[in-house]
């Protein structure tokens, strides 16, 4: 029996992005492949945690020499994943909803965001039932920090019914026919501007996959080359911008041992807590706690740089206190594929250009710092001990970045208002590369929201 080449819509990318816009197709009717470049999940992944992390180990393993870049800073780290699942393989399922308070406060600082975000909302409930979004009861020690004076809440988490931890892009997959080991090269577009599949490499050899429509779901970077290397797509606002958190974090140590109260039915999979910006804060940051943990959980190296031996660790706990910003929205970074260099399927290499930390990302580091170390201390007393773990400064590494392809208008932009590209007609963008910053928050959530108004946006242009 021969594959089937041809679809309505090829989807590349089964990260969230993805997945959800494969999936919402999907259920509208149209018959559906997802290109990814690296290898299968599987029908199921397993359930609990420490199974889970054996089974995808492999998979995280990234191959630089076949992926690799540059940049014009010499620690930059990019966080990715090359398998079904994407980077949620990685996460902690952390989910925040996208709050006007964040949009507003972008007005203000003269860097709104190019489309209203009433499009967002509108999807909400939608992206939220998609990734299965549950709430936690506050911990003890948590609740202790409300009395403090922090607007602390559970952590809101993306659990499965019968996960015991978070759902990832990977769980999603059972529907929708994927092709693994799929590297899209460039889209194919004839001669009157309409889309006519993806280019891809597997196994050493060139394919064409047919289909009318395409959606482009690799994640921002991965996304722009792949416009970059296929005819006809605006120049204009490719690559021209680039954005990601700035993350300041905290280890607290606690002096006694602190029991965890057993999971109750329903609840997420990890019983975490956040403290989301409040309307008033001149830096919007969302902290995120997790613990308490026994101490004795880290290996020896550590807990000696920690100070402390194995037999005072097994007395102990301890929390990690995370603080996350946006980077600077006029910061002027880019990412460009216009250098000689080329990887082995002749595709240019990524060129970040991030420059030095802006004057706003100074102040940013230290409102970051100053939040983590406050609520790390209140964590646990004047007893406890806290050691900063990370300083805020960095404006690459988080693994969230956003907004390498411009939304706008024909000529000054790649993107319309519902992800297509301008001149390739049935060309979509569902990933991050449209969102213009990475938010006040875990930015997976509004991303799901932007991911499911293209899908939309497909579905209604299939029956036109
Ligand atoms: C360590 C870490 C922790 C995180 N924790 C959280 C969290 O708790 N909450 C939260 O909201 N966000 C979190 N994030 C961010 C979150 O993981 C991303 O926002 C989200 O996964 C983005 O999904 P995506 O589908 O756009 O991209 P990705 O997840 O990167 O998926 C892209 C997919 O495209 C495929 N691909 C790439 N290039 C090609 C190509 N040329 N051809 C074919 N396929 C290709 C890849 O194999 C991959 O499957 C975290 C990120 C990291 C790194």
């Amino acid at each position: 029996m021969t594959r089937a080449t041809e679809s309505d819509v090829v989807v590349v990318g089964a990260g969230l992005a993805g997945q959800l816009v494969a999936g919402r197709l999907r259920s509208a009717g149209a018959r559906v492949t997802v290109l990814d470049a690296g290898p299968a999940a599987g029908r199921t992944l397993p359930a609990g945690k420490r199974a889970f992390e054996a089974r995808i180990a492999p998979w995280l393993e990234l191959d630089t020499a076949a992926w690799p870049f540059r940049s014009d800073r010499r620690s930059h780290d990019w966080p990715r994943v090359r398998a079904c699942g994407g980077r949620t393989l990685l996460w902690g399922g952390w989910m925040t909803a996208p709050s006007q308070g964040y949009f507003q406060h972008r007005q203000a600082r003269q860097a709104p965001w190019p489309f209203d975000p009433a499009l967002l909302f509108a999807q909400l409930p939608a992206a939220e039932r998609a990734l299965g979004v549950r709430e936690a009861a506050l911990r003890p020690a948590f609740a202790a920090l409300r009395a403090a004076g922090w607007p602390v809440q559970g952590k809101r988490e993306a659990t499965a019914p019968r996960l015991r931890r978070p759902l990832t892009a990977a769980d999603l997959t059972r529907a929708v026919r994927t092709i693994h080991g799929a590297i899209a090269l460039r889209v194919a577009v004839d001669v009157a501007g309409r889309v006519r599949g993806v280019e891809y490499v597997r196994g050493g050899r060139i394919q064409l996959f047919k289909a009318r429509r395409v959606v482009l779901a690799a994640s921002p970077v991965e996304s722009a080359r792949i416009l970059h290397q296929s005819p006809r797509c605006p120049a204009d606002g490719l690559g021209a911008s680039l954005h990601d958190h700035l993350v300041a974090g905290a280890i607290a140590i606690t002096p006694r041992r602190l029991q965890s109260p057993p999971r109750r039915k329903g609840e997420p999979s990890s019983r975490g807590a956040v403290i989301l910006p409040c309307a008033d804060d001149a830096v919007r940051a969302t902290v995120e706690l997790r613990g308490p943990a026994g101490l004795d959980e880290f290996d020896d190296e550590d807990l000696q740089a920690l100070g402390f031996d194995r037999v005072q660790a097994r007395r102990r706990s301890y929390f990690l206190v995370f603080a996350m910003a946006e980077t600077d929205p006029r910061a002027g970074r880019s990412v460009s594929f216009d250098g000689d260099e080329r990887d082995a399927w002749g595709r240019p290499l990524p060129v970040f250009h991030i420059g030095k930390p802006t004057a706003v990302e100074h102040a940013t580091a230290r409102a970051l710092r100053r939040r983590v170390l406050g609520a790390a201390r209140d964590l646990v007393g004047p007893d406890g001990i806290v050691h900063l773990i990370e300083d805020g400064s960095s404006p690459t590494g988080a693994g969230h970045e956003s907004g390498t392809l411009a939304i706008g208008a024909p000529g000054t932009a790649v993107l319309s208002t519902c992800g297509e590209v301008h001149g390739v007609s049935g060309l979509y963008v569902a990933d991050a590369a449209g969102l213009p910053g990475a938010t006040d928050g875990h930015p997976s959530l509004t991303i799901a929201c932007w991911s499911l108004h293209v899908a939309e946006a497909v579905t209604a242009g299939l029956s036109s």
